[in-house]
Formats: C-alpha cells, sequence, structure tokens
C-alpha cells in the first residue's frame, strides 16, 4: 500500500531528527525514515561544542542532552611542535547512540513516524516525489530531505555532478584508563604527518579516543598504525594507554567536509542536509552542530514551500551559503596542516597574545568569524597588539 506524507525525511541523524522535529511541531504529517533502528551506533569523537548549545536550547532539548553527557569546559589544542593552547568553553560528550537515540525519540514524541527500512531510490513526479524500497511499498511525499550523512548514493541518482568522494576519514575506540585527564584534547603532533587525533574524555574512565586525516582515493590509509603511533608519541595519549585499555575495536567512518553546493538542491522537490552537504567544518571535523542547524534551515524551506510559497524550497540554498566564508576560513586553516612550522607560530602567537587568544575562543563559541583568526592578516595581526 502507497502511504502519502507531506514530508518524507531520509536519515535520522542529528539532522534528520531535528529535521522532522521542527516541521512536525509546526503541524505538517511527517514520516522519519532510517536503514536502522534506533538506538544505533555511529562512529564519532562523541563531542558537542559551544554551537549545538545553542541549538539544543532552542529545541527545549538542552537539559535532557546535559543529562547523558559528561561537561568539560577547556579544550587543549597542540601545535605539530607541540605548543598547548587552552581554549575555555561549554563542551560536553555523549555518545552518539544516547544523543541519536535521544534527537530520534523526541521527534518521534512530537509526531513524526518512525520507518526502519533502507531507501532504495528517490524519484520526481509531477504529483509529488516517490521513496522506494526493497522491502516495502512506496512512499509518497510532497517534498523530501535527504539527511542521509557521508552516503550521498541517493543525492546522486537524482543530481550526478554531486562528488562522490568523502573528504576526509577518521577512526576512533573507546578506551577505558585511570589516567586523569579531564578536558578535551586534539593534537596535530608532527609525529602523526598531517593528520590529527583526539583523547575526549567520556566520564568514569571512559575516553573517545581517535585519529583523522584527508581522503585520498590514490593511497589506502593505514588508521591503525596512525593510531599506535598517536599513542606511542604523543605525551597524553601514552600515558593514558599506560594505565588504560581498548575496550572497543577501532571503527572508521568517512566525512564530508566544506559545502557540496550542488547537494543542497539535489532535486525540484528535494533538499540535501547535514553530513549529506558536506556541512562538517574541515580542519576541525566539528559536524553535529552543523547538521542540526541545516536541519532547521531545511525544515524551514519546507515550511515555507508546504504553506504554499512556491519559492519556498529555493530560499534553502542561498541561507546555507551564508554560513560559506566560515567553510572557506577551516579550509585555510586546515591546509596549514601542510606547514607544521606555520601552526608552531601560529599556536606560539596564540600563547604571546591574549588579543589572539580571545579571538580563537570567539570562533570556537561562534560569536567570531574564523576568518579573523585563520589568514595570514589575522595573524599578523597579532603582532601589533
Ligand atoms: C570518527 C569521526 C569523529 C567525529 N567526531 C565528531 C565530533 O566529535 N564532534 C562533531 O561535531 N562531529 C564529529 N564528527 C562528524 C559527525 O559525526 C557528523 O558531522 C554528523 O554525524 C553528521 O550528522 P548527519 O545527521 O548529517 O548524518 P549522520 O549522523 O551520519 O546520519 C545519517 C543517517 O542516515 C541514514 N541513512 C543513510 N543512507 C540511508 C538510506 N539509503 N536509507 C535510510 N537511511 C539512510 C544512516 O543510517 C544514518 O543514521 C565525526 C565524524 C567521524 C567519522
Amino acid at each position: 500500500m502507497t502511504q502519502t506524507w507531506d514530508v518524507v525525511v531520509v536519515g535520522a541523524g542529528p539532522c534528520g531528527a531535528v529535521a522532522a522535529r521542527s516541521l512536525v511541531a509546526r503541524g505538517w504529517r511527517v514520516a522519519l525514515v532510517d536503514r536502522h533502528a534506533f538506538p544505533r551506533q555511529k562512529v564519532c569523537g562523541d563531542a558537542l561544542l559551544p554551537d549545538s548549545f545553542e541549538i539544543l536550547r532552542g529545541l527545549g532539548l538542552a537539559d535532557a542532552v546535559l543529562g547523558a553527557g559528561h561537561p568539560s569546559s577547556v579544550l587543549s589544542v597542540f601545535s605539530p611542535g607541540g605548543f598547548e593552547v587552552r581554549v575555555n568553553g561549554e563542551f560536553l560528550t555523549v555518545r552518539r547512540e544516547v544523543f541519536d537515540a535521544l534527537l530520534h525519540r523526541a521527534a518521534i514524541q512530537r509526531g513524526a513516524e518512525s520507518i526502519v527500512a533502507a531507501v532504495a531510490s528517490v524519484s520526481e513526479h509531477p504529483e509529488g516525489a516517490h521513496v522506494e524500497f526493497r522491502s516495502r511499498p512506496i512512499l509518497r511525499a510532497r517534498a523530501c530531505i535527504l539527511a542521509t550523512g557521508a552516503d550521498t548514493r541517493l543525492l546522486r541518482s537524482l543530481r550526478p555532478v554531486i562528488a562522490p568522494a568523502p573528504t576526509a576519514v577518521a577512526s576512533r575506540c573507546y578506551v577505558q584508563s585511570s589516567h586523569p585527564l579531564d578536558r578535551l584534547v586534539v593534537t596535530y603532533d608532527r609525529g602523526l604527518g598531517p593528520a590529527y587525533a583526539w583523547i575526549f574524555p567520556l566520564g568514569n574512565g571512559l575516553f573517545n579516543v581517535g585519529v583523522g586525516s584527508v581522503y585520498r582515493s590514490q593511497n589506502r590509509f593505514d588508521h591503525r598504525s596512525l593510531f599506535e603511533r598517536f599513542t606511542t608519541v604523543f605525551p597524553e595519549a601514552r600515558a593514558l594507554m599506560a594505565t588504560g585499555q581498548i575496550v572497543s575495536p577501532l571503527r572508521s567512518a568517512p566525512l564530508r567536509c566544506g559545502l557540496d553546493q550542488h547537494a543542497l538542491r539535489p532535486g525540484r522537490l528535494c533538499l540535501g542536509a547535514g553530513e549529506a552537504a558536506g556541512s562538517t567544518f574541515p580542519f576541525t571535523g566539528e559536524g553535529i552542530g552543523k547538521a542540526m542547524s541545516t536541519g532547521l534551515l531545511a525544515a524551514d524551506a519546507v515550511h515555507a514551500f508546504l504553506r504554499g510559497e512556491e519559492e519556498g524550497l529555493d530560499s534553502y540554498a542561498p541561507a546555507v551559503l551564508r554560513l560559506e566564508p566560515r567553510y572557506r576560513a577551516y579550509s585555510a586553516a586546515h591546509r596549514l596542516l601542510d606547514y607544521p612550522r606555520l601552526m608552531d607560530l601560529a599556536a606560539w602567537r596564540l600563547l604571546k597574545s591574549p588579543w589572539l587568544a580571545g579571538r580563537l575562543t570567539g570562533v570556537l563559541q561562534e560569536e567570531r568569524d574564523p576568518r579573523s583568526l585563520f589568514s595570514i592578516a589575522g595573524l599578523l595581526g597579532s603582532f601589533f597588539r
């Protein structure tokens, strides 16, 4: 039997879940489809940065998420040569199986219909979009939001020009350790090459530990040996492992960083949002907050369209592209990975210049434009303040 919906949201990660919740809250009939039943695992660093809290507060979900996670007020960033820059802010680690299930439940409790099945294809017809499965009857919808994470197959079937390859790959495992570390740590240590690694405490001696690198199709990435190198060369990781043990296998997943303009509008009735549209920031790999904010922007555009504003869906891409300068600044920062000495100089300046350190805090709190920091002008400016 065919079912008809106002909106079908494909992918129930943070992006799809908040989009669905926002649309049912405005009275639309929404199906929220995922190939997995929730709770489900998602390979991630499990860290929420300040931009996520603003969104969660707006959704009335901040207290529930805070109650499920482990707060930290300091993020330490180590440069290739070992300069440590500490940034104060509101950070929270929460396992994705818990966080995503909480957002999913919030959407379902609000009235979205949960459908657990893999979508095989999406097609567009004069009367609406068809969402097709191998295992169940098709769904018809007036509009679709495709929030399928780094898997862009559905988007590309509508618009083949969308980039197929991820931009980065990252891997994580969980470590149980008695090492007394209670701040988030990210390092670009020289010993890792042009890669990064992190240690994020989850409370009760549990840590999310991982490594990430740019995706290069011609090279097979070997994160197992990168992880071993990390836990050998980086002092905090060595100390963590000296009193700890790995309690889950090292798992890898792709990332799509830096907005993909084509993916924002894969079809006439379909919007692409979240990581599917490349919403994750380059350099930091921070994607949860941006996935949720693009999901909410997609929901606003679909709401306008369903209310009868013919151009409603057209408002989405320009709204997301207003964020583009931030992505360009983080891409510029990412290119610094090829210039470790310049990164060391930047870190050294951050330690010497309260003005520059204030800017870094402002960027992470999303109160400042990252271009004020990740640019030659930003760095040179610090020498005169
Ligand atoms: C190792 C690693 C560490 C990371 N660490 C952090 C971090 O600490 N902080 C941070 O902010 N970001 C981090 N990120 C990025 C973050 O995980 C993503 O940006 C975020 O998950 C994107 O959310 P999303 O909702 O767009 O997609 P996802 O969370 O990937 O959700 C997509 C959903 O779509 C479903 N789906 C896909 N295809 C289909 C289909 N055909 N049919 C039905 N369902 C489908 C999937 O099952 C999935 O549930 C990390 C990423 C990786 C890989």
